[in-house]
């Protein structure tokens, strides 16, 4: 029985996708996530709720905003326009706003009005043998609403498939994992101090939960391929080894790292972490990468 009614905040669905899993796919994306990774690519992800962005080449100064705010956050002296430390994310500017140079990312709904969404392709998936896959954010850090829109998927026929970083309790993998036919875990790096210093949280909880994922569904380790976190042999042989621990992994991914994402921090009034990084990782590192991984027999793949 699927609870239609069960809500939560997303903040886009992608049609189309010819990633995050088999066939054609469409990508509920979930606001909410407990880690804070530097190169993250969808850092407007990260907060739970609908949060407030700023496009300055559509602004035309005409000062509704800084009328309707009760917050005094927007003023033409900050670099940023928003002074996010006083913005509670209330959205009432981005409703005065003509031109939406204002405008809050993520929006409640229900399972419901997904799910209505994510029909219209439905026989695109039967052709392309696609499914639904849930990214984010983290969908695990809204498992009531991700579990009944695993469910209402699965009563359709659809594949479904989650991308994930692991972090949640031991009873979410539990009562989310049963309706997923194929999961997409994220493995960082094993050394926890490298892993606090780049995602903000440990890794002990991520190692259980991806060995315990691989024991209910079909799974594929990715690895985002970070120069100076993990883009050495040591740090990779140490991810594909620790997969040995695991059960019916199918492959490993290796996701090169790119700064597609980074216009997207300043439209947040942030900083790129990864600012004075190289913008991408050369083909010679990651073919290197992909080889120490095959030698232990596991097939592996550069790009998900
Ligand atoms: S979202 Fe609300 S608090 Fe934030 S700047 Fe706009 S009006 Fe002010
Ligand atoms: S309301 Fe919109 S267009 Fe007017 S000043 Fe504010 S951001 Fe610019």
């Amino acid at each position: 029985m699927v609870n239609y009614d069960a809500a939560g905040v997303i903040f886009n669905i992608q049609r189309y996708s010819l990633h995050d899993g088999p066939g054609i796919r469409t990508i509920p994306f979930f606001k909410g996530c407990p880690l804070a990774c530097k190169w993250c690519s969808n850092p407007e992800s990260q907060k739970p709720n609908p949060e407030l962005m700023f496009q300055p080449d559509k602004c035309v100064h005409c000062g509704k905003c800084i009328e309707t705010c009760q917050y005094s956050a927007i003023s033409h002296s900050n670099p940023f326009f928003v002074d996010h430390d006083r913005c509670v994310d209330c959205g009432a500017c981005a409703e005065v706003c003509p031109t939406s140079a204002l405008f809050m990312k993520g929006k409640r709904v229900t399972v419901k009005e997904v799910i209505q969404e994510l029909q219209k392709d439905e026989s695109t998936y039967r052709r392309s043998g696609g499914g639904i896959t849930l990214s984010g954010g983290e969908a695990l850090s809204q498992p009531e609403f991700a579990t009944e829109l695993l469910k209402a998927c699965k009563s359709k026929g659809w594949h479904t498939a989650i991308e994930t970083t692991g972090l949640a309790s031991k009873e979410v993998i539990e009562s989310v994992f049963p309706f997923v036919d194929l999961a997409l875990v994220d493995i960082k790096v094993i050394n926890p101090q490298v892993h606090r210093e780049n995602t903000g949280v440990d890794n002990r909880l991520i190692l259980e939960n991806v060995i315990r994922i691989s024991y209910i569904t079909e799974t594929i380790v990715r690895i985002p391929v970070i120069i100076g976190v993990n883009n050495d042999l040591q740090s990779i042989r140490a991810i594909a080894e620790f997969t040995q621990l695991m059960h019916n992994v199918k492959a490993i991914h290796l996701l090169p790292y790119h700064n597609y994402g980074e216009n997207k921090y300043a439209l947040l009034g942030r900083i790129y972490p990864m600012k004075s990084h190289p913008d991408s990782i050369d083909t010679i590192t990651m073919n290197s990468l992909k080889i120490e991984v095959e030698k232990l027999g596991i097939p592996c793949q550069i790009g998900g």
